[in-house]
């Protein structure tokens, strides 16, 4: 059975120690950091930048904890992420989000080059057989994976596995593209894209959102350029009208996650990566959406551990004990008290990336939760 530490995120006393930040050091404290890293070692401190839009990230104070606490046992942490828009661009919204060197402590970097193709291919299993992993999470010999728990269009749950499937590995490989990244999960089952005239408002939402100007109206027409879209989904899950349907596979797409996972963890021997699971400010959509909707579940707090299924697992555990929050998407559509909030946002069933992730080795779904 193994081991995940969780912090509350409610203040009993009103002092540091009670803090969130205070409790995430001493969390930090109880992992015994030295057990994983040595000194002297350079440990990737693996988040998500967010977008221009998208404030709701894993605060720069949290970020600047871990790498304080690296920093106490010799380690030399920098904080990292891989590029969704280009990497000098990506940087700035890093810096606007407030994660730059100056606020974590350490080095912000992009994990794979600035124009996303700096990667390796790496063998993964039976869906997905290769991935491109970021060249950087694939030669650094140890990482702290910070992930903000959230909602997600395709993953319905986004937590740690989500974090370094989809962003342990490139947009797009130097030879082969997007279908050899992370386009390679979202293209999982895919069907026929489908544009349903009728329903159709022409309020032009799919084509802002579209991450690689893959849909335009001109002349009145619907223009899809099929072998650029990665199949990200945002157009469809914008679409007011429900005009735009991306038929997939939502079993396949959960357990090519866990199979990417996988392929980015085999980069590192065992016990170089431990997990922190952010449930704070819970929204119910990913951090690169271009805008951060207002939390669908009440901060509930911070877990850590060395076993990513049972951080996972503990973090889904918890989201299901709490209601939905007033004012927010959960109420306008009328999810209920003791109901699954993110399966009934997304209908995806999110708790297959944990099940694959167990058969797969990468960790327990049985675990022993230990309050601070
Ligand atoms: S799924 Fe939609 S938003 Fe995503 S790349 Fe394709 S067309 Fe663009
Ligand atoms: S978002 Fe939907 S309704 Fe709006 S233009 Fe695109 S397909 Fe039409």
């Amino acid at each position: 059975m193994s081991k995940v530490y969780f912090a509350s995120a409610r203040v009993k006393k009103w002092k540091y120690d009670e803090s969130m930040p205070g409790k995430l050091e001493r969390l930090l404290k109880e992992m015994v950091l030295s057990k994983y890293f040595e000194k002297g070692e350079w440990v990737a401190v693996k988040t998500h930048f967010g977008s221009d839009g998208a404030h709701r990230i894993v605060r720069p104070v949290f970020l600047r904890k871990v790498v304080e606490s690296l920093k106490t046992i010799g380690a030399k942490p920098f904080v990292t992420d891989t590029v969704r828009i280009k990497g000098l661009d990506y940087l700035e919204v890093a810096n606007q989000n407030g994660i730059n060197h100056l606020s974590v402590g350490a080095p912000v970097v992009i994990a794979d080059g600035l124009y996303g193709n700096d990667n390796i291919m790496v063998k993964t299993g039976d869906i997905l057989g290769e991935i491109a992993v970021a060249s950087l999470i694939y030669d650094v010999p140890a990482m702290v994976v910070c992930s903000h728990v959230k909602g997600h269009i395709n993953a319905g749950y986004a937590g740690a596995i989500k974090n370094i499937a989809m962003g342990g590995v490139s947009g797009s490989h130097r030879h082969c593209g997007w279908k050899c990244g992370r386009g390679a999960m979202h293209a999982i089952g895919e069907g026929k894209f489908i544009w349903d005239e009728d329903k159709c408002a022409f309020c032009y939402q799919c084509e802002e959102i579209c991450p690689l100007d893959c849909i335009n109206f001109k002349d009145d027409r619907f223009n899809y350029y099929d072998e650029r879209c990665w199949r990200c989904g945002r157009c469809t899950r914008v679409c007011p009208e429900g005009a735009l349907v991306l038929p997939g596979d939502d079993e396949l797409f959960m357990k090519s996650l866990s199979e990417a996972a996988r392929a980015v963890l085999s980069t590192f021997k065992p016990n170089k990566v431990i997990y922190i699971n952010f449930l704070t400010e819970i929204q119910p959509e990913c951090d690169c959406m271009p805008a951060a909707e207002v939390p669908v579940i009440q901060d509930i707090g911070i877990l850590i551990s060395d076993d990513i299924v049972a951080v996972e697992q503990a973090s889904i555990d918890l989201l299901l004990k709490e209601n939905p929050l007033p004012s927010s998407l959960a109420e306008d559509e009328k999810i209920r008290e003791g109901e699954d909030i993110l399966f009934n946002l997304h209908k995806k069933p999110y708790i297959l990336q944990v099940e694959e992730a167990e058969r797969l080795g990468l960790g327990n779904r049985q675990y022993e939760l230990i309050e601070l």
